[in-house]
């Protein structure tokens, strides 16, 4: 990361010295997917590479970083709110620079929305840039020492050259770690501005991955999370080679040492190959959990939303999943009132979770999205339908999510321990091989704390629409009886 940053003239503008007792502080609010959430880590290790200090919050800060989504017209509508309250803290503290990055900043028009409703905004940039934030900070301090007056806008909609590697990144403490494969999306799905965003497809060299991994397996985390838009379709701008399919990257990166469990995100069922459900079929470290949007259960929908698959292909996809991986689990994402849905095509996707019999689902109702062609279809489905619609299907899907979670009740299973769990003090929790929320009793003497990092075995006592719950029979890292690898099925009573 090359940079022309110069401390004494960057940290002027927030009215400190970088001779200072006292280093510059920065806050990061992030809005939207996992993506994001990742983005926001690489910028927080290039600000701290520069010199900045977490702040505890807003109000402590000298710079603010907002990264921003635009996957939902709402979303979009509350970040404009957010950034046009953050303004108000410059009265106190004029040398706060407010940063606006991330994919809303790449939408058409945006720029124009955003200084709209905050002129005071300092730096406005998009996803692709993030390695220039140093220079931008820079331009932002020459604008305000009276050089350039007015923001800093840096806004690329398309990627320049390759996928900048080495950047430094600030992960949060645990045990999970996330790895972004490859960036941009090349599906157009009628109802998605990502494509127009985050731009075409791009994978990142498998070599650079798997550095990576190993970097993380040797810092301690014991779980990655591989992360794309459409994962599935990883490789297919590289020329052809070792680890340049989505399937070859699984098996290379299956071999890192240190590393307990590999998963991925988000899978497309049109590019999920036999190729992948093999190579998850045979990596021990790769997790049988499949999150597969199927987004409707009606093939005229699928239609007009460009999915390319049907009901039927997406049907006969989970059966082979099932046939090659016992206990496979499997969630979704599922969109209700998409332009022109019947009751009938509304019918298909409530009989699709019941036919699937999905273990979760993140369910939602279509909201229009400015520039994407379904947000101009004239057969828009009203707010009071979709809202039943998702009611219903919300239902349907806990019915079935219970009903697949008591199916594990006497099984034990293998538990990640990620801590104590949230709510129930004295019970540790942690996934599941098939990503299930499992809390449990730890043996007599140990407390939560300890197990954090450990894989477990747990015996499953209570089943709940989200979690299950259980007792500690076996310490996996420790040995001794029942420490034995326990796949997705669980060994469960004969
Ligand atoms: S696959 Fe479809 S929904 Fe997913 S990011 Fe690409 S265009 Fe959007």
């Amino acid at each position: 990361m090359e940079s022309r940053y110069d401390p004494e003239l960057a940290w002027r503008v927030h009215g400190r010295r970088p001779d200072a007792d006292e280093p510059p502080r920065a806050h990061v609010e992030t809005y939207g997917c996992q993506m994001n959430v990742h983005d926001s880590e690489v910028i927080r290790g290039v600000l701290a590479e520069i010199g900045y200090e977490k702040a505890g919050g807003p109000e402590d800060a000298d710079l603010i970083l907002v990264n921003t989504c635009c996957v939902r017209e709402t979303a979009e509508k509350r970040i404009l709110g957010r950034i046009g309250e953050l303004q108000g803290l410059k009265r106190r503290h004029p040398g706060l620079v407010i940063v606006v990055a991330g994919c809303m900043s790449q939408q058409e028009g945006a720029v124009e929305r955003i200084l709209r409703r905050a002129s005071g905004v300092d730096i406005i940039m998009g996803t692709h840039n993030l390695y220039r934030l140093p220079d931008l900070i820079q331009e932002a301090a020459a604008a305000r020492a009276g050089a350039r007056p007015g923001p800093v806008v840096e806004v690329w909609t398309e990627a320049r050259g390759e996928v900048v590697e080495g950047l430094p990144v600030r992960r949060d403490p645990g045990v999970r770690a996330w790895v972004t494969i490859m960036y941009g999306c090349d599906s157009f799905c009628t109802y998605c501005i990502v494509p127009y965003v985050r731009g075409r497809e791009r994978s990142r060299l498998p070599e650079d991955i798997r550095r990576e991994v190993e970097e993380l397996a040797l810092e301690g985390f014991k779980e990655v999370y591989l992360l794309g838009q459409n994962v599935n379709s990883y490789g297919r701008d590289l020329p052809a080679g070792p680890g340049r399919t989505f399937s070859g990257l699984l098996r290379e990166l299956d071999r890192v040492e240190g590393v307990a469990r590999i998963r991925y995100t988000t899978s497309h069922p049109r590019n999920f190959t036999d190729d992948i459900i093999e190579a998850v079929a045979e990596c021990e470290r790769v997790c049988e959990n499949f999150h597969l949007p199927a987004q409707s259960g009606s093939t005229r929908i699928l239609k007009r939303m460009n999915r390319g698959y049907t009901r039927e292909d997406y049907l006969a996809l989970v059966e082979r999943i099932r046939r090659r991986v016992p206990g496979a689990a499997f969630s979704t994402d599922l969109i209700v009132g998409f332009p022109g849905e019947t009751d009938a095509d509304f019918e298909d996707t409530l009989s699709l979770v019941r036919e699937v019999r999905f273990d979760s689902a993140f369910t939602f109702a279509y909201s229009p999205r400015r520039g994407t062609p379904a947000a101009e279809a004239p057969d828009q489905v009203p707010p009071e339908v979709k809202k039943e619609r998702l009611h219903r299907l919300i239902e349907t899907q806990n019915e079935v999510s219970l009903a697949r979670n008591r199916e594990l009740v006497g099984c034990e299973v293998e538990v990640l321990v990620e801590g104590e769990a949230e709510r129930r003090p004295g019970l540790a929790a942690g996934r599941s091989r098939t990503n299930k929320l499992v809390l449990f009793r730890p043996p007599e003497g140990v407390k939560p704390a300890d197990l954090v990092g450990r894989e477990v075995v747990v015996r499953v006592e209570e089943a709940h629409t989200w979690s299950l719950e259980g007792r500690c029979v076996g310490d996996r890292d420790a040995g001794g009886p029942n420490a034995g690898r326990v796949r997705a099925e669980g060994r469960c009573p004969s």
